[in-house]
Order: structure tokens, then C-alpha cells, then sequence
């Protein structure tokens, strides 16, 4: 006897006389001469139909305990389906009940339920549709991205979780400590972390880009997809303090190709994700978000349109809208700015580039005009930013000066400023926040529900 996800079931529709399957009951219902037990084994989000015929004695006996959330393993014939809905249904011959569900107890009652409560019960979330789709989606995203690479001899490193130095300067690090928080030990007063775990201060890392740059500086174009932490003290519903990060850093690049590099990155793996899980993505488009299918097929499409930061602050001035914070030449651009660019001006996904050096990190290539850097976002409609980049300083004496204009300590960054003394090379990347990717994709409201075990300000459950 075959036995058979649900998924091939009904894809293959093998018309035999015996199959096996196993699954959580998701609903059932119930005649005066028949049953029917809908199935799911969490392979697609479709159920399998099972038919149970009451002249069956043995299987009339089971009926009480067939009910939601029950785990049953099921065998039969596969017949086409009378019925409207499914093109197969199996006949059951024999059922064997695997875990029983009390009804009246088990959390997950037919009803649609809020997310708000499903997080609370993130232990059984996945047995939902949606939860089921996001899984899938964000099993598919994840495999498109290492596809991409791959196929692109893009080398994948593992950076460390655990570093010395923070990445950005800017602040927001989780401390990884040993020490006892009770009785610290201290020199002149101050806490002494020699005496720490690793003989000084140490945190999660916020990014993995510059022991990127370290590989991408020897061996040519690397990637990384790994943890990400920030101690976020926001409860917004675009930030975690644990996420996902992709981060690609390419050898011999300038800002121009590792623009082309992202929009073609973006436009691949949306175009996978919509080829591979279309039930999923359909599945989204009509309980999440109408129109979604249509907005990436749209993007996947397009050409991406690019514009420098100057050129977007002057398209804002323009605008006829009173924006929360004023447009100015200098400003920080914020989500209310960057949604009005991709969906009101251009309606399209957009690249900005060349912004002023204040707002952007130290590593980033200056211009000649000794105002802007060779940094580029690019935005996308609803979510506003979703990736982030730049050319990085290759000339050592630019960036040295650069790490005196903002006060940061020369002698913390003494390996990355040596890629720069002994061969350097004009190289580019850019980052992705994963979970931002898989909100854009399927239209999830709320970042905590696109990852399986959700980590914020004030909660880490399960
Ligand atoms: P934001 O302004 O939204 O906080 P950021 O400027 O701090 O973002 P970067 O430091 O450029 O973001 O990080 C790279 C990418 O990581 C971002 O484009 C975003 O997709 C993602 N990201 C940043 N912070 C978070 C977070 N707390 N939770 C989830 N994703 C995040
Ligand atoms: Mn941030």
C-alpha cells in the first residue's frame, strides 16, 4: 500500500484501490448515512476529503472521537468526488485514531480566530491555514535565496552571532555576558570585563557585513543568511528583536552594479515564490490581502525606477501632502516618504541613491562632492524600505578620516581598516531583512506573524 502526503494525493490523483494518509482532522460533517472528515497533513494548504460510509460499523464506532484537531492515520480507495468542491475524495476502509482532541477543549475551534490569540498559542498556530502558508512561503523564500546564489557562484559564510564589535555604531546590541549580575567585579570602580567570558565586552550581532567584506576581500562574492539581533525597545509592527538577515557583499562592484544585483535578487525570488506556492499565494491574496498576487506579478515585471536622494527630496517638496515630518534636504527619509515615492509618484518600486553622509553609516564610499555617499535603498510600495546598501569605502585614508569625523575609535576597527591597506577593491552589498520580505510577499499586517517563534520588546514566548 502507497502511502501518500496530501499534497501528491491531490496533484498526482492516483485513482487506486488502496492509499494511506495521515493528518490532523481540521473540520468534520455529518449525515444521516454518511460522514465526511476534512484533512489536512500540512503538505498543502488543501484538505483531503475523507468519506466515511455508515453502513461501516466499525467506523460508526469512531465517529464521537473524529473531531477537530484529532490526528488520524486513514486508509482506502481513492474515488472521484461527487461533489463540487474536490475532484478526489477518499473512501475509508479503515481509520485508526492516532491522538484524540477533546472538542471542548482544544484551542482551535472551526472559527476564524485573531492573530492576537494565535500567538498566544504558538505551539498550535501552525494547524492554521494561514500560519501553514506563511511556513511554506518562507520555506520557499528561503531556498529561492540560496538558489539565486548558488546559482550565481555566490560563496554562503557563516559569520559569527556572538562579536566584539558593533557593526553600525549604533547602539541597540544585546551585552553577552557570563559575569555574575549580582556581585560584578569591578576595577576603580567600573565593572572589569576582563574578567568576562571571553576577557571583554561582547554582544549578538546586529549584522554580519563586515566580516562579510573580510571574505568577499579574498575570495570574490560571498552572502550571508543568518540571525540578527537589536535590542528595539519598539513595539511597531515591522520590528523584532531577533530576525533574519541576507546580506551579499560582491568583490570588483560599484554602486550601479550592486543596484542591478538587488532588483534582479528581489524580481528572482518573488518570481519563485509565486511559481511554487501558488495555492499559498492565492490563499493570501483572498483572506489577507486582495491584490497582492497582482502587485508582485506587477514588480517582477517591472523596471525598477532610480532616482538620487536629492531628486527624492525634490519630488516630496513638490508634493501636496503634510507629511508628519517636514521634507528638507538632509532629512532621514521616513516610511510615510518613502510609501509616497512607490506609490503615489512613481507607482513602481524605487531606488534611491546618494544620500548625504550624516544619515548613513561610516563605511560608505563618499562622493566628490564630500556631501552625499554611495549608499542606495530600495522601496517598495506598503513596506517603504526593504533593502538597504552601498559601495563601501575602498581608500584607507578616506576612511580613517571619515571614523575621526564621527568620533569612533580607529583602534576597534584596526582589521577592517587593513582590507583597505594591503589590496584593496571597490566592492558593494546590501542587506534584506528576511521577515520584511515575507510581510511584503504575503501581505501579513504584523512582523511577529511571519516568524514561527516571534521574539520583541517585552516577549519571548515559547
Ligand atoms: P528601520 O529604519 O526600519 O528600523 P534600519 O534602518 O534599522 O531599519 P538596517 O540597519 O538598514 O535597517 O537593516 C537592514 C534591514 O534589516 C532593513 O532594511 C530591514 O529590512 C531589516 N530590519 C532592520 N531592523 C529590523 C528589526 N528590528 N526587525 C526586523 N527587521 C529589521
Ligand atoms: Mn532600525
Amino acid at each position: 500500500m502507497q502511502t501518500m502526503r496530501v499534497k501528491s494525493i491531490l496533484t498526482e490523483k492516483p485513482l487506486v484501490e488502496k492509499i494511506k494518509v495521515s493528518g490532523w482532522i481540521r473540520t468534520t460533517r455529518d449525515s444521516k448515512s454518511f460522514s465526511f472528515i476534512e484533512l489536512n497533513d500540512g503538505s498543502v494548504i488543501t484538505n483531503l476529503q475523507i468519506f466515511i460510509d455508515k453502513s461501516n460499523a466499525e467506523l460508526v464506532k469512531l465517529i464521537p472521537d473524529l473531531t477537530t484537531g484529532a490526528s488520524i492515520e486513514a486508509q482506502g480507495a481513492l474515488k472521484a468526488s461527487p461533489g463540487g468542491k474536490q475532484d478526489v475524495e477518499l473512501h475509508a476502509e479503515r481509520i485508526t485514531i492516532l491522538g484524540k482532541a477533546p472538542a471542548e477543549e482544544y484551542p482551535l475551534q472551526k472559527k476564524r480566530h485573531s492573530f492576537e490569540y494565535l500567538r498566544e498559542i504558538a505551539h498550535l498556530r501552525p494547524r492554521t491555514n494561514t500560519f501553514g502558508a506563511v511556513t511554506r512561503v518562507r520555506n520557499a523564500l528561503s531556498f529561492a535565496i540560496h538558489k539565486f546564489f548558488q546559482e550565481r557562484e555566490f560563496l554562503y559564510i557563516h559569520t559569527p552571532i556572538i562579536t566584539a564589535s558593533d557593526c553600525e555604531g549604533a547602539g541597540q546590541m544585546f551585552q553577552v555576558t557570563t559575569l555574575p549580575l549580582d556581585n560584578l567585579p569591578r576595577e576603580n570602580g567600573n565593572v572589569d570585563f576582563s574578567k568576562d567570558f571571553f576577557g571583554k565586552k561582547t554582544f549578538l550581532t546586529v549584522s554580519g557585513q563586515l566580516e562579510g567584506e573580510i571574505y568577499a576581500c579574498a575570495l570574490g562574492n560571498i552572502y550571508t543568511f543568518g540571525p540578527t539581533f537589536r535590542a528595539e525597545h519598539s513595539l511597531t509592527s515591522r520590528h523584532l528583536a531577533e530576525f533574519w538577515m541576507i546580506e551579499p557583499e560582491m568583490a570588483f562592484c560599484d554602486l550601479k552594479q550592486n543596484m542591478d544585483t538587488a532588483e534582479e535578487f528581489l524580481k528572482y525570488i518573488i518570481g519563485y515564490v509565486l511559481e511554487h506556492c501558488a495555492p499559498d499565494m492565492e490563499f493570501f491574496n483572498k483572506w489577507i490581502e486582495a491584490g497582492r498576487m497582482e502587485t508582485l506579478q506587477k514588480i517582477v515585471a517591472s523596471t525598477f525606477t532610480r532616482i538620487t536622494y536629492t531628486e527624492a527630496i525634490a519630488e516630496l517638496e513638490k508634493a501636496k501632502v503634510d507629511f508628519e515630518y517636514p521634507v528638507k534636504w538632509g532629512i532621514d527619509l521616513q516610511s510615510e516618504h518613502e510609501k509616497y515615492l512607490t506609490e503615489q509618484v512613481f507607482k513602481n518600486p524605487v531606488i534611491i541613491s546618494d544620500y548625504p553622509k550624516e544619515i548613513k553609516a561610516f563605511y560608505m564610499k563618499m562622493n566628490d562632492d564630500n556631501k552625499t555617499v554611495r549608499a542606495m535603498d530600495v522601496l517598495v510600495p506598503k513596506i517603504g524600505e526593504i533593502i538597504g546598501g552601498s559601495e563601501r569605502e575602498a581608500d584607507l585614508e578616506k576612511l580613517r578620516a571619515r571614523l575621526h569625523e564621527l568620533k569612533l575609535d580607529e583602534k576597534e576597527y584596526w582589521w577592517y581598516l587593513e582590507l583597505r591597506k594591503y589590496g584593496t577593491i571597490p566592492h558593494s552589498g546590501f542587506g534584506l531583512g528576511f521577515e520584511r520580505l515575507i510581510q511584503f510577499v504575503t501581505g501579513m499586517q504584523n512582523i511577529r506573524d511571519v516568524i514561527p517563534f516571534p521574539r520583541a520588546y517585552t516577549s519571548a514566548e515559547f
